[in-house]
């Protein structure tokens, strides 16, 4: 669940991209699936505008997040907080999913939060399905080892 910034330029208030630039950072996204990405954007995007002595706000407006999962709750309040105006992602978060799948906070009237948001859902939805069940299916080497792995240990 990785995301990336990508930036456009608003001609009519809305937001659109060519194929070809979603298809380079859905591409990104893919490549860098690992947790809530959404909040490592955030501070990668903060880092870059403080680098450079640019105004997080002036460059939010103008950001688009793409995204493999559809953003938690969480994520989707802060994306709205920051006033991206457009979020692309993959699968729907059928647990967690804050553009509609349990809360659309992408849309809600919710006074002093930020500013809503447009998303385009379902982008290469099928290879961020599979990428998910990946990562679940992988074993965390830090994690305790389990009583039952113990047992079957002692017995071979
Ligand atoms: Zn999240």
């Amino acid at each position: 669940m990785e995301a990336k910034a990508g930036s456009t330029a608003a001609t009519d208030g809305a937001y659109s991209v060519s194929a070809e630039e979603t298809e380079k950072w859905m591409e990104q996204a893919m490549q860098m699936a690992t947790r809530h990405a959404e909040m490592v954007a955030i501070d990668q995007a903060l880092d870059w505008c403080r680098r450079r002595g640019r105004s997080p706000s002036e460059v939010f407006e103008h950001t688009v997040l793409y995204v493999t999962v559809e953003p938690c709750i969480m994520c989707a309040a802060a994306l709205r907080l920051m006033r991206i105006p457009l979020v692309v992602y993959g699968c729907q978060n059928e647990r967690f999913g804050g553009c509609g799948s349990v809360l659309d906070i992408a849309s809600a009237d919710l006074p002093s939060t930020g500013k809503p948001f447009q998303c385009t859902p379902g982008y290469r939805a099928e290879e961020a399905v599979e990428m998910l069940k990946t990562f679940y299916k992988q074993e965390n080497p830090n994690a305790p080892k389990s009583k039952v792995r113990k047992k079957e240990c002692h017995k071979s």
